[in-house]
């Protein structure tokens, strides 16, 4: 069981998932040449149809993102880019800033653990990413995640709250935003954090929305969960109410299990 809390999101928290709808959101990392893309996506459009109870996200590789944008015209998915810089233009070698993408994407993830472990990107630039991405109109999926150390010392919630209140430090309240909260150790290991494990910090970052901001806020919010999702586990998160979607890795290659993941999601909203 989550731990019980004492704000009063205790009460509203699962309530108010109407203001929330669930945002399945794929990362296909740096796989896929563009025609397998263009390929894997027309295989996902088909398969999911015209669902709109679920907004359904793939995050291709840069160089494929006018061709996949193209191929699901018209479909039920949304493009997303996995990072962004945080300058407009300038000498920034190999970057690319939102205005280059804005025409495709309506999504960027933030601050992935990949980039904060594999090119050391602090909660200061994450935070002016974000910044970039509202600004330019794009939708950022803020990445936030505790390694095992850090849930071994028993530190998991107060280190994430902290990524929380350090990436948002510039953020309006009422602004576009979702996030996912990925805990290092779950993501492409085939380990899932358990629901409660979720649970409680989907809760903990809805409260620490709502010290930072507003209660609106807090609950507006879409909370996703990224770590080892698949066709087998999406259900029983789904069905808590309280974890918004999932953004999904290796999985997300996959359009069969890409779109039982999306399906599944849809299928909790639709129970009463
Ligand atoms: C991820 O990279 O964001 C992720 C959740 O990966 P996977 O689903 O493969 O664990």
């Amino acid at each position: 069981m989550a731990k019980q809390r004492t704000t009063d999101l205790e009460n509203v928290n699962c309530g108010l998932c109407d203001l929330r709808k669930p945002v399945i959101a794929g990362n296909w990392k740096m796989n896929t040449s563009i025609s397998e893309g263009v390929t894997l996506a027309r295989a996902l459009a088909v398969r999911i149809g015209s669902i709109d109870s679920v907004e359904v996200v793939v995050c291709p590789p840069f160089v494929s993102l006018s061709s996949i944008a193209a191929a699901v015209k018209g479909t039920a998915i949304h493009i997303g880019v996995q990072d962004v810089s945080e300058h407009d233009d300038g000498a920034y070698t190999g970057e690319i800033a939102v205005n280059m993408v804005s025409e495709f994407a309506d999504y960027v993830i933030v601050g992935h653990s990949e980039r904060r472990l594999n090119y050391g990107e602090s909660d200061a630039r994450i935070a002016l990413k974000l910044r970039a991405a509202v600004n330019g109109g794009i939708t950022p999926i803020i990445c936030v995640g505790e390694s095992e150390e850090t849930r071994e010392a028993g530190d998991a919630e107060q280190f994430v709250r902290g990524q929380v209140r350090e990436c948002l430090r510039d953020h309006q309240g009422g602004q576009p935003l979702v996030i996912a909260y990925e805990p290092i150790w779950a993501i492409g290991t085939g380990q899932a954090a358990t629901l409660p494990q979720i649970e409680y910090m989907v809760e903990s970052i809805r409260e620490e929305l709502a010290d930072q901001f507003d209660t609106h806020t807090a609950e507006a919010t879409p909370i996703l969960y990224g770590g080892s999702v698949n066709p087998s586990n999406i259900a029983e998160y789904a069905a808590s109410g309280c974890i918004d979607g999932a953004l999904v890795g290796g999985a997300s290659l996959n359009a069969d299990d890409f779109a039982a993941i999306v399906k599944a999601q849809a299928d909790a909203v639709s129970q009463p």
